[in-house]
């Protein structure tokens, strides 16, 4: 599997997915929660929205807005099973392990810190952040 830094390249050239960006009100909420709370909200999304076998909703599970770990599955192709399965060949239709738990929430983990600091960095277009 790939590293994270090689998915995050990968992801960066393909415009859908480098189209989200968190908004004013969701880079707000990140700050005041912080990353460790983020952290832990990924794991729980993941666990429960993405890690079992069969989800009925496959494809409509995650919001495109409301919470910062969102915006980043979306970012990150974490979003739903299909998207799993056609980025990181991560096969539907079956629970995922702790360890891909795991590494999806740190590829979640890694896009939100890297938005946040381009963001400080004035490195996001304003007009992709309203
Ligand atoms: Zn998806």
């Amino acid at each position: 599997m790939q590293t994270i830094d090689e998915a995050l390249e990968k992801l960066s050239r393909s415009s859908f997915r480098a189209g989200f960006h968190l908004s004013r009100a969701l880079r707000a909420y990140a700050e005041e929660k912080g990353m460790d709370t983020l952290r832990t909200h990924a794991r729980e999304f993941v666990h429960t929205r993405l890690a079992p076998a069969y989800i009925p909703n496959d494809g409509k599970q995650t919001p495109m807005r409301g919470h910062p770990v969102f915006i980043a599955q979306h970012a990150t192709a974490t979003c739903c099973r299909g998207c799993l399965e056609k980025w990181y060949r991560v096969k539907a239709g079956k629970e995922l392990t702790p360890a891909q738990e795991e590494k999806i929430v740190g590829l979640i983990m890694a896009w939100l810190e890297r938005e946040m600091q381009n963001d400080k960095n004035g490195q996001i277009p304003p007009l992709q952040r309203e």
